[in-house]
């Protein structure tokens, strides 16, 4: 077990640290339990916290890559040896079931590590090559200082390791700031890296609101690129004060992912990826199944399918290891879900299971029943914005076009599937939906080898893979002239002296 006072909620220049902002009580979503009170970040941690990564950053930025690459390595190993304890601790903070924690958060994290300790040898470019025939070019990257990272809570543990470790692999250093409600496993992350050796300053933590720490990191003069995950609206915030400053900025947003079922597909395995693409993390996956649209010959099959599987899902305490699905992340974000559903309801749509609070888990808890809703019109606010619950909507169509149009019919552009046996068919989604990803025959699984990241209101840039690598480096051309003549025959085309 870790041996820092918890209450210290800020991690900066290697250490953990009490903040010189307003009180922040994190709580257990799931229990409502208080976990713990601390004082959060503000400006001045802010300074602190930049100060610290501008220090460290010289010294890291001038290791090698593969001293960079052996201490990542070893942040690896330390992850592996407290894995049961991180699992806990995410499970508790974010209402998560523990299965998920142990078998999916943690490990991701860990291959993430692993992948970037990798990813810090390979700094890919152009040959060095005489290109214009009287000059040498070359390509160095170089790392681009110090990244303000902004995190959001439904995965605060992969959040953490997706912004900080393809930063730090390429030489930055960082200052994350993590959700205010799901800081702690953040913090431990920071606390492994200490541990396994990487300096002090290279990777800190701050634990504080948008307005009193997001906001500030966002604006200081010395954080060269903002890298944010977290909605479109304050993504958009984000980016128009990071334009201020002419700042980078990476911003990976909401998602509304299509669910396309043709009438070839497989209905069993269509309806089994519906029921767990819809329910992963309680809903709260920006690229969770959201909007099933199913071929009107296997519209009715595919919907009673779906319904019976839900029925099986087991909500209950998130330390049972037989729990399949934990409570959403606040009441307040809860209420939100339910407003969406009622207004659905409202309107004449047909919730077919689920829409309510369930009765047999804790009153405090944020729980809420799986929810399967057919009859809603596409325009309507339950298709269209993203609601970040347990709720997958269900909806006919006729023809392969309009599965197509259907599917790219939101601002979002995260993810998407197409169920189909047909290869013509899938591989006409694949290229036709416009999204970052599109599974085929299935839904949500990723690898740390593979990019993930949007199109349209979904941002832009990439987490994840050597892709999400070159996001966090400047590429330098170095041309140098390849003779000593004064006269260079590019010269003519100012001025002619024979
Ligand atoms: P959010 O946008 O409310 O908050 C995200 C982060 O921004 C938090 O740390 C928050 O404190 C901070 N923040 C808020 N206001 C700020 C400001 N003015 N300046 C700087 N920082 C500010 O999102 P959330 O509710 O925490 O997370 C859910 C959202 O995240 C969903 O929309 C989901 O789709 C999205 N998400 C996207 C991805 C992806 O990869 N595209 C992954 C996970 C979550």
């Amino acid at each position: 077990m870790s041996v820092t006072d918890q209450r210290e909620l800020q991690y900066i220049g290697g250490a953990r640290q009490s903040g010189s902002g307003a009180p922040l009580t994190i709580t257990a979503p799931a229990t409502g339990d208080e976990i713990v009170t601390g004082a959060g970040a503000n400006a001045a941690d802010v300074e602190t916290a930049v100060a610290a990564a501008q220090a460290a950053f010289p010294g890291w930025a001038g290791l090698t890559p593969g001293a960079r690459s052996d201490l990542m390595h070893e942040w690896a190993r330390v992850l592996r040896t407290r894995a049961d304890e991180f699992a806990a601790v995410e499970s508790e903070n974010a209402g998560k079931p523990i299965r998920l924690a142990t078998e999916f958060d943690v490990p991701g994290t860990i291959d993430n590590t692993a992948f970037f300790a990798g990813a810090a040898r390979h700094l890919e470019g152009k040959a060095t090559g005489e290109y214009s025939g009287d000059h040498t070019s070359s390509i160095r990257r170089e790392p681009l200082g110090v990244i303000g990272s902004i995190a959001p809570w439904n995965y605060p543990l992969q959040m953490a390791a997706w912004k900080i470790l393809p930063a730090v692999a390429a030489g930055n250093t960082v200052v994350l700031k993590p959700s205010e409600l799901t800081p702690l496993t953040s913090l431990l992350f920071a606390e492994a890296a200490t541990a396994a050796g990487i300096p002090p300053g290279v990777i800190n933590v701050l634990t504080g609101t948008g307005a009193e720490a997001g906001q500030p990191l966002v604006e200081h003069p010395a954080v060269a690129m903002i890298s944010f995950t977290g909605s479109t609206a304050v993504g958009r915030r984000v980016a128009a004060t990071a334009a201020g400053a002419v700042k980078r900025v990476h911003l990976e947003l909401g998602g509304k992912a299509p669910f396309v079922v043709f009438d070839d597909a497989d209905p069993e395995a269509a309806a089994r990826g519906a029921v767990a693409g819809a329910l992963i993390n309680a809903g709260q996956d920006c690229t969770a199944a959201t909007r099933a649209y199913v071929q009107r010959p296997l519209f009715e099959e595919f919907v009673g399918r779906v319904a019976e599987l839900m029925d099986q899902v087991r909500l209950g305490p998130v330390q049972d290891p037989d729990t399949d699905m934990g409570s959403l992340i606040s009441r307040t974000h809860r209420d939100r879900v339910i407003g969406m559903v009622e207004r659905a309801r409202e309107s004449g749509a047909k919730i077919v299971r689920g829409g309510r609070i369930p009765d047999h888990t804790p009153d405090a808890g944020a729980y809420y029943e799986p929810t399967l809703i057919t009859g809603a019109d596409q325009q309507s606010e339950i298709v269209q914005h993203e609601i970040f619950g347990p709720v997958l909507v269900v909806l006919p169509f006729d023809t392969d076009d309009e599965a197509i149009t259907l599917a790219n019919d939101t601002p979002y552009g995260l993810a998407a599937s197409a169920w189909s046996r047909s290869v013509f068919r899938t591989q006409r989604a694949a290229r036709e939906i416009r999204s970052g990803c599109v599974w085929i025959n299935d839904h949500i699984p990723i690898v740390s080898e593979m990019p993930h990241g949007g199109f349209k209101a979904s941002g832009f840039g990439k987490d994840m893979s050597t892709y999400a690598f070159e996001e966090y480096t400047n590429t330098k051309h170095v041309m140098s002239a390849i003779t000593p003549a004064p006269h260079k025959p590019w010269h003519d085309v100012i001025f002619r002296t024979n």
